[in-house]
């Protein structure tokens, strides 16, 4: 990891001895990369405590001798108050950050990946959209950029378009990564149903048009539909449950609403 200067959003911190934290962060040019912030525990001046997940930040750092590069500085560019001021936008904002971390690896650039998020963040700050509805669009560009977009405009199967399966003969299944119609095993397998309507609305959500994105109108069942087959999917291809994915559910006092 060599010197860098840019922005970056903070996606995990971790204690290191008595005085240090070691930081992990997304930025555009570099994609995950960490760096170890010298005395930021021991001392709140040091880097005025700024340095919370999911903030967004201008940094300074360079490679010292032999492991992490240091820290140097740190400014704030957004710090998401909103978010930071409400349990629910706090237990989604470090979900998305979770999958961002988990998936990631150190040192491959991730310009998309970071945009989104981005784009994302200030979003549900600015609480606009619905924070389900941001969920939705986050992960289903998520799943795409990182290579396991769901098929889900026909049959994983037989191929028959979901258009030409009658209504409420359309089942998830995740193995396969996307629907399945009736004929080709369907609820009879044991898979969760998922409305027409559902379906449509998670393929307009993941174009690659945020602000177009943002502007389809979710029905209730449809945002109910497409947070459980998204936070079902998403951990089966990432083969990890994240640890901020329970915590999400449990504030929500649901596994999918
Ligand atoms: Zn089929």
């Amino acid at each position: 990891m060599s010197d860098f200067t840019g922005a970056a959003i903070l996606l995990r911190r971790i204690d290191y001895g008595d005085c240090d934290l070691i930081l992990t962060f997304l930025t555009r040019e570099d994609g995950k990369a960490s760096a170890m912030a010298k005395s930021a525990k021991k001392s709140v001046k040091r880097f005025g405590g700024i340095l919370e997940p999911f903030s967004l930040l201008q940094v300074v750092w360079k490679q010292g001798r032999g492991g992490l590069p240091i820290l140097q500085e740190a400014s704030l560019e957004s710090a998401f108050f909103c978010i930071r001021g409400d349990i629910r936008k706090t237990a989604y904002a470090s979900y998305w950050t979770e999958l961002v971390h988990e998936w990631a690896e150190e040192g491959a650039p991730q310009a998309s990946l970071y945009e989104l998020l981005r784009q994302v963040l200030h979003g549900l700050d600015a609480g606009v959209v619905p924070a389900p509805v941001l969920s939705i669009l986050f992960q289903m560009r998520f799943a795409t950029l990182t290579g396991f977009r769901p098929e889900l405009d026909r049959c994983n199967v037989c191929g028959l378009p979901v258009e030409a399966i009658p209504a409420g003969r359309i089942a998830v299944d995740i193995p396969r990564g996307g629907i399945v119609c009736e004929g080709c095993g369907g609820r009879a397998a044991g898979n969760s149903p998922i409305s027409r309507g559902a379906v449509k609305q998670l393929l307009w959500a993941g174009r690659d048009d945020y602000g177009l994105a943002c502007r389809v109108r979710f029905s209730d069942r449809s945002i109910r539909e497409g947070l459980g087959f998204l936070e079902t999917f998403i951990p089966y291809h990432l083969g990890k449950r994240p640890k901020s994915l329970a915590f999400l559910q449990k504030i929500r006092g649901t596994a999918n609403g």
